[in-house]
């Protein structure tokens, strides 16, 4: 991000923790006036089945107009928001808005699931669980078309309120994605008690698994992970057709990147995608 904007006190505006505690305090005092004044946006990165081509989903990705300093990414703002507690009212704002767009999509014959990324924070409140099921039912959500993604550290956590929430949604049909696998402390033996429907390969391993052959094998051995624990495997960061030939080939299941689309507004990905754009 530096010299992107010009002037360096965006880069860390927000987006660090350690730095400029002063401005940090700024960045939560906007947050909740943002959320207020409804300046967030979501938006929206298809999944794409690598063995067909279609759509199956698509992950909602946050956004932040900011009313000076533009539309800033997730990174400028999140920390902020995970440390102060804002996180939860924001998470609850992403819900209500990727079900109210899933609902529309649905409705026009696109049956499409949607995954919202969660943070530890959200899976320790003591009403999380309560919260996403009253968001189903207000919305009549079909509970798989809803996914949660959930990093390994924040999903194979110790705290039991985490885990009771993540197996009381689950037992009602939401499906759990651990995102980024691969990036962190996740010991093996650990994924046997969550229920996952997806494993999501970090863009790391993917961005340059043509040439490395170290990503090649541990692509390979997270495609056959996630075999044997049954749930589908899909890969980040695709931003080539060559690497989505290589990923389809080696057994991966769906594929989200730049190849197919960078996330957009819910205006854009609302109309149809041409085939030829997919594949
Ligand atoms: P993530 O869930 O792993 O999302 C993937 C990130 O990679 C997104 O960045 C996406 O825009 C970017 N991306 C997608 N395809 C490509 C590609 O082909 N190449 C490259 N270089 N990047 C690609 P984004 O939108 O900046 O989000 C960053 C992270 O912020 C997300 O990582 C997720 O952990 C978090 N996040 C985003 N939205 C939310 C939210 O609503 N709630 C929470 N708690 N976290 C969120
Ligand atoms: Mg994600
Ligand atoms: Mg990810
Ligand atoms: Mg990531």
């Amino acid at each position: 991000y530096q010299g992107k904007r010009g002037t360096a006190d965006i880069v860390v505006w927000g987006g660090e923790r350690t730095r400029h505690p002063t401005q940090w305090l700024v960045v939560q005092a906007e947050l909740r006036h943002a959320l207020d004044r409804d300046e967030l946006v979501l938006f929206y990165q298809p999944k794409v089945s690598l063995s067909d081509g279609t759509i199956c989903g698509v992950e909602a990705l946050v956004r932040w107009q900011h009313p000076e300093r533009g539309l800033l990414p997730p990174a400028e703002f999140l920390p902020a928001a995970e440390q102060s507690g804002l996180i939860e009212p924001l998470t609850a704002w992403v819900l209500r808005r990727a079900l109210t767009d899933q609902a529309a999509w649905a409705a026009a014959g696109r049956d499409w699931t949607v995954s919202v990324n969660v943070s530890a924070r959200n899976l320790e409140a003591a009403d999380f669980a309560g919260m996403v099921e009253a968001l189903l039912a207000e919305f009549g959500t079909a509970p798989d078309r809803l996914v949660l993604e959930v990093t390994e550290t924040a999903m194979v956590d110790d705290r039991a309120t985490s885990m009771a929430a993540i197996h009381r949604l689950a037992g009602r049909g939401i499906g759990f994605s651990m995102d980024d696998f691969g990036t962190g402390y996740t010991s093996l033996e650990r994924l046997r008690g969550v229920p996952l429907v997806e494993l999501k390969i970090d863009r790391t391993f993917v961005a340059t698994v043509l040439e490395e052959k170290e990503n090649q094998a541990i692509v390979h051995a997270v495609i056959a992970l996630s075999r044997g624990l049954g749930c589908r495997v899909t890969a980040e960061g695709v931003e080539t057709a060559e690497i989505a030939d290589w990923l389809a080939a080696a057994g991966c299941d769906e594929a989200q990147g730049y190849h197919y689309s960078r996330p957009m507004p819910w205006a854009q990905i609302s109309v149809p995608i041409p085939e030829e754009a997919i594949r």
